[in-house]
């Protein structure tokens, strides 16, 4: 079962979406198994979950809430579970955004100010500047600009910072020693800059193998989070379905890149346009039964 959702996302967007996931540098996520409590706990190695309705008057996300009985159960084994889609029947998708690379602070304002929810998948390389950014979005004004202050910026607006790795690799080509060495890397990173340690973990360009599940579990990882659809420059969005619909459940992957700000305003627009709430990723894992 929890091979099953991860297994169908991954083919999917392996099959269909390679060159697109590999030219923006993507990647995948997951969470640690037997964690704690989750919801609001922040501090001192504690997981990462929303703080809901803690953030200050008007600010922080708000995403759905599940209602009883609406989530069905994502069954976990021995290793973390792979997901790529939220089983619900309710009209609700979940944002992601990956990587790091370009920095504009109207980015956050927008989470912060219109009360967004998503999660954010932070990529060392990125977030330091080091290396080549991703330049699929156009001309990059921000790269770089807040370094991990801009992602404390985030995490006070109320988005988890997840794992994504220290270097973006293609772990199917990595020993498990050196897929731990990058997550469990990312995440003592992430940690010692941010405050709070990830619990999901995202694989760049969805690639995994079993190596990879074990060492996210060795990292603490309760999941591994994958996506359904990924939304290109100008508010696109690129499914992996034929019928080119949003679904319930769906897991939408985005990327810092410039012009963010407007291509998020107009991806929110037209998902609320389909009838469709943005859901509290947190909230609907916990109700999975991932933790
Ligand atoms: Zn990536």
């Amino acid at each position: 079962m929890t091979m099953f959702w991860g297994r169908r996302g991954c083919g999917r967007i392996t099959a269909a979406l390679a060159a697109t996931a590999l030219a923006a540098g993507c990647a995948t996520s997951q969470a640690a198994p037997g964690g704690s409590a989750r919801p609001g706990a922040r501090s001192d190695g504690s997981p990462q979950a929303r703080p809901q309705g803690s953030q200050g008057a008007g600010s922080g996300p708000a995403g759905a809430l599940p209602r009883p009985g609406e989530v069905g159960r994502i069954k976990a084994g021995a290793l973390p579970p792979v997901i790529s889609s939220i089983p619900t029947e309710r009209k609700v998708v979940f944002l992601t955004i990956d990587d790091g690379w370009e920095q504009d602070p109207g980015f956050v304002r927008q989470v912060r100010e219109q009360r967004i929810p998503i999660t954010v998948f932070a990529m060392r390389q990125a977030v330091e500047a080091v290396g080549t950014p991703d330049r699929s979005g156009g001309q990059a004004r921000f790269v770089g600009a807040g370094k991990w202050d801009y992602f404390r910026r985030l995490a006070e607006a109320g988005a988890p910072i997840e794992n994504h790795t220290l270097t973006h690799p293609n772990l199917r080509l990595l020993g498990e020693a050196a897929q731990r060495q990058e997550i469990c890397g990312a995440s003592k990173v992430i940690r010692r800059e941010i405050g709070a340690r990830p619990v999901l973990f995202r694989p760049p360009f969805g690639n995994y193998n079993d190596a990879t599940l074990r060492a996210a579990k060795a990292c603490g990882m309760s999941a591994v989070l994958l996506w359904t659809a990924t939304v290109q420059p100008g508010g696109k969005i690129a499914y992996q379905v034929p019928d080119k619909r949003l679904r319930p459940g769906d897991i939408l992957l985005l990327h810092f890149r410039p012009n963010l700000e407007r291509d998020f305003r107009i991806l929110v627009n037209k998902i609320k346009r389909r009838g469709y709430e943005l859901g509290d990723l947190q909230a609907y894992l916990k109700a999975a039964g991932v933790r």
